[in-house]
């Protein structure tokens, strides 16, 4: 198990569409503002289509992958799918493209899993195919659907000209719903810009971007951590990368609230360590570490309920039992960070390899 200090934390955008099918903006246009913004990574997802997969590459720092987001032939059950070479069939119902995916070894995450609109225009696009036990992910955060949601509803003006201001937390159900899976196996949780550059009429010839990339690349952020840095070999950093989410070696961040780089949590007994993703034996003398860049009120959470939180910068938290362990950082109302969980599991289930590993570490 490394430890907390030597895990090598990405920070960057998942779910960015752009003129290849309904975003504004060329691929290297965004590139251009990912590098100004000093992102470790981009993610671009266009709806059925990997037209620029030949963009992918290592920009300096900058990680460039090209996936694409695959929807069925009713328009909903939105996926994002990674590492295949070319668009799957639209007429493959959802339980098969998402078996595909796995099939190919590639990488799939649900897109906005629980979207509820009452927005004639933008109707909801749920995810519905829930026999399906064989995605690597969901989107806990969607940027998208949660100010569309807000736009049905709320003050239109407000929303229009400031689209940060109304992002507030991931949707209580899909947290539910993601503590849930993952009781039964790892399900990665990841933050979405779902990032299109909209243009919407005002008046007449008067158009506004009412979500400019600007804005879309400073909100949701996906914080990746790495065993190592990346290989100078594109595909192996690709790799790299992969294996980190499905690792759900993964936080996420509101980057409005506060740059949230150098965030850790981590689990620790005697000397042994477990970092978010991973999985730790319980002993009386666990205990959870959390490491904020700023004050905030730091919740900890257990099989998806609330059992500590304090306001402070850092924090320690005695574990006195198993299960699944995540950690809220929240900026009074707003949710700052989230990350995905530690498993505490009890010591009968300690298998041959965590023994070995704890006996080569003292
Ligand atoms: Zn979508
Ligand atoms: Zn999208």
């Amino acid at each position: 198990m490394k430890r907390p200090e030597d895990i090598i934390e990405k920070v960057g955008v998942i779910h960015i569409h752009t003129k290849d099918s309904d975003g504004s903006k060329t691929h290297r246009k965004i590139i251009e503002m990912g590098k100004s913004y000093d992102l470790d990574f981009l993610v671009f997802t266009d709806h059925m289509t990997l037209k620029h997969k030949p963009v992918e590459g290592l920009y300096g720092k900058l990680l460039v992958i090209v996936g694409y987001e695959h929807e069925d032939q009713d328009g909903i059950n939105h996926f994002l799918i990674f590492g295949v070479n070319s668009v799957l069939s639209r007429d493959l119902s959802p339980k098969q493209y998402v078996h595909r995916v796995k099939q190919v070894g590639g990488l799939g995450i649900i897109a906005h899993p629980d979207e509820v609109r009452d927005f004639e225009k933008y109707p909801p696009l749920p995810w519905t195919e829930w026999e399906t036990d064989e995605f690597h992910g969901i989107e806990i955060w969607n940027h998208m659907s949660e100010w569309v949601e807000g736009l049905a509803n709320g003050n239109k003006l407000k929303y229009l000209f400031k689209p940060r201001s109304l992002l507030i937390s991931p949707p209580k159900t899909t947290l539910e719903r993601w503590d849930r899976l993952n009781k039964r196996r790892k399900v990665v949780g990841i933050a979405s810009a779902d990032a299109h550059g909209h243009k919407v009429r005002i008046w007449g010839p008067v158009w506004k971007t009412v979500f400019p990339y600007k804005v879309e690349l400073n909100s949701l952020r996906t914080h990746v951590l790495l065993k190592r840095p990346y290989p100078k070999d594109f595909q192996k950093a690709r790799q790299e990368f992969f294996e980190a989410i499905m690792s759900c070696r993964v936080f996420i961040s509101n980057h409005r609230w506060g740059d949230a780089r150098g965030f850790k949590f981590w689990a620790e007994s005697d000397r042994n360590f477990a970092t978010i993703g991973g999985r730790i034996v319980i002993t009386s003398k666990l205990k959870m570490f959390i490491r904020a860049p700023k004050t905030g009120r730091i919740v900890l959470i257990r099989n998806g309920k609330e059992i500590e939180h304090t306001n402070d910068r850092n924090a320690i938290f005695p574990v006195k039992s198993p299960g699944l362990y995540r950690i809220e950082v929240w900026m009074e109302d707003k949710g700052w960070i989230f990350t995905n969980h530690i498993r505490v599991v009890p010591p009968y289930k300690r298998t041959k390899t965590t023994k070995k590993s704890i006996k080569g570490k003292q």
